[in-house]
């Protein structure tokens, strides 16, 4: 429910959507315009059964993409939300570096309109991926906590477990090649003591964005001496 001087405000200051300016409807908790969330590339279907990377023209369902073929991977498999173009990185932008607790029912629209999706979460515990806590300071949250927490509002049979911890400061992987960025996250995780985890769950490391797998991969590294068979990862976007 929104309140009276949320109203007010709204009528005051209309809002225009975060991507394309367009203005919004009044009253709306949203932020982004029906065609812009219409324009996302979700991936729905066809797609690399281990990274999730979508396979374009008639490729069979569940077949697995050359890059994966020949690695070896510490989870069973990963899907993402949508493909990485220019309305995503605005989108995870904004979730990542502009307070994006405003997102949440932007961000609902686009998990309900993607069922497969939304059913691969379903029954799981998320493990969202953790930041340093220097960077967890300056940002004051973790979006993949955040992203975590609205899922699990939405999906009943979601559980939150919130378990993991970065032991270093890990450099930025947007500059780093595929083994520089393996190097850099190796290592880098750990559970915290006395972590509480259902052993006969689905688990799904979530992070805001699949690239090359190195930091999901890292994390399953750790969890995987717990639970070898239903570990899964889970992102908004894949680059
Ligand atoms: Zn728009
Ligand atoms: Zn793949």
């Amino acid at each position: 429910m929104k309140s009276v001087f949320n109203y007010c405000l709204d009528f005051i200051y209309p809002r225009s959507c975060q991507i394309c300016d367009a203005p919004m409807l009044c009253h709306s908790n949203r932020h982004h315009c029906d065609e812009c969330l219409n324009g996302f590339h979700t991936i729905n279907e066809s797609f690399c059964k281990v990274c999730g990377r979508p396979f374009h023209g008639n490729t069979i369902e569940s077949a697995v993409c050359s890059e994966c073929e020949a690695g070896k991977f510490s989870y069973r498999g990963a899907r993402s939300l949508f493909l990485m173009r220019s309305l995503e990185r605005e989108f995870i932008h904004q979730l990542k570096y502009k307070k994006g607790s405003y997102l949440k029912e932007d961000f609902l629209k686009l998990l309900r309109s993607n069922l497969s999706f939304y059913d691969y979460l379903e029954e799981s515990t998320l493990i969202p991926v953790p930041l340093f806590r220097s960077s967890y300071k300056e940002r004051g949250y973790n979006q993949s906590l955040l992203v975590c927490k609205w899922i699990s509002e939405e999906i009943s049979s979601c559980e939150v477990a919130d378990v993991l911890i970065r032991t270093r400061k890990t450099q930025t992987q947007t500059k780093l090649n595929r083994s520089e960025r393996i190097r850099n996250v190796k290592n880098a995780f750990a559970i915290v003591d006395n972590f509480v985890l259902d052993f006969d769950r689905k688990w799904i490391v979530f992070d805001d964005v699949f690239t090359t797998g190195a930091t999901v991969g890292s994390c399953c590294d750790i969890l995987q001496k717990y639970n070898n068979n239903n570990l899964y990862v889970a992102t908004l976007g894949h680059g």
